[in-house]
């Protein structure tokens, strides 16, 4: 079993910005913690935008636009993220149904979801709705709005005209580390919920799945065995870059211990095979206390 490498040196800091030309961000866990900046991120990535390096924020989290997450990026100190750069599920939803489903445009699509997916559906000119025949997509994300009625309206969708409608499911984290230490659920406790409830499965358009990373590669026109992936959860974010292979031959995925995953988190996944259900995808080939590290470890 292949054991990940600890960034700790200030030369691995170096070779590590030196291997890659992109670098593609999780955002809780790596960026934040919630409404917390992490400590050395903001002035990471400064210097890497100083190098000429390229990079994407990606976020399995569907419940704010695109447009809400350029407010957070300035408010906690980041200058001239523009919205090309930033990819949370809930514009993949919006983006997938046009470009892959060919749903068309105008359609109506009903939302299990908050506000980003709505906003984003929007954006690219869907409409979405609440009770209506002529549905034609079903977007099932996290919400804070997660009731009965709502959730049986969804099933009504699922079941309609033999299970003909598309299902997108923004992304499947089971929980994500909310303020003061709390574990809350996240986005995949409610798509899995209605794929049970409908007995169906569901389009993924978060990380791990391959659609979000292409349509990431297509739009920023990253060479993949040049880009690096960064995250704190395994069987999302680190899978992402595995199974995508970024980084080619030598792998592209770094695993940062700021967010939801622990060092006794990785030291468990390595050392008992039998967890890996996933097989060997979720090992980081890399890992670091924080990003924020790599500018301390360079100034050394
Ligand atoms: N889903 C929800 C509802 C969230 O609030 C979060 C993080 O805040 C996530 C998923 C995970 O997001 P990320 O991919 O940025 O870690
Ligand atoms: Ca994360």
């Amino acid at each position: 079993m292949a054991t990940p490498e600890k960034i700790e040196l200030k030369k691995q800091a170096q070779q590590l910005i030196e291997q890659y030309d992109n670098f593609l961000f999780d955002c809780d866990g790596v960026i934040w913690l919630d409404e917390k900046l992490i400590p050395g991120v903001l002035e990471t990535i400064e210097h890497l935008e100083s190098q000429g390096k390229r990079f994407a924020f990606v976020t399995n989290n569907s419940s704010k636009s695109r447009d809400t997450y350029i407010e957070k990026f300035h408010r906690l100190g980041f200058k001239g993220i523009g919205k090309h750069l930033i990819y949370p599920t809930c514009y993949a939803a919006a983006s997938y149904l046009k470009e892959h489903l060919n749903v068309s445009v105008g359609a109506k699509v009903w939302v299990l979801g908050d506000h980003g997916i709505e906003t984003e559906l929007k954006e690219l000119g869907y409409i979405p709705v609440g009770g209506n025949p002529e549905v034609r997509a079903v977007v099932v994300g996290s919400t804070k709005a997660f009731n009965y009625m709502r959730i049986a309206t969804t099933l009504q969708y699922l079941l309609h005209e033999n299970k003909s409608l598309p299902f997108i499911g923004t992304n499947i984290d089971r929980s994500y580390p909310g303020p003061e230490g709390l574990i809350l659920p996240a986005g995949g406790s409610v798509v899995n919920y209605m794929s049970y409830t409908s007995n169906r499965d569901f389009i993924d358009v978060g990380k791990p799945s391959r659609r979000l990373l292409e349509t990431i590669l297509e739009q920023r026109d990253f060479d993949k065995s040049k880009t690096l992936m960064i995250g704190d959860t395994m069987y999302t974010d680190i899978k992402f870059g595995n199974d995508g292979q970024l980084g080619g031959e030598s792998g592209g995925s770094l695993l940062v211990l700021s967010g939801g995953t622990k060092l006794k988190d990785l030291h468990h996944l390595i050392e008992n095979p039998a967890s890996l259900q996933d097989g060997p995808s979720l090992i980081p080939l890399k890992y670091i206390e924080s990003f924020g590290h790599i500018i301390h470890l360079l100034s050394n």
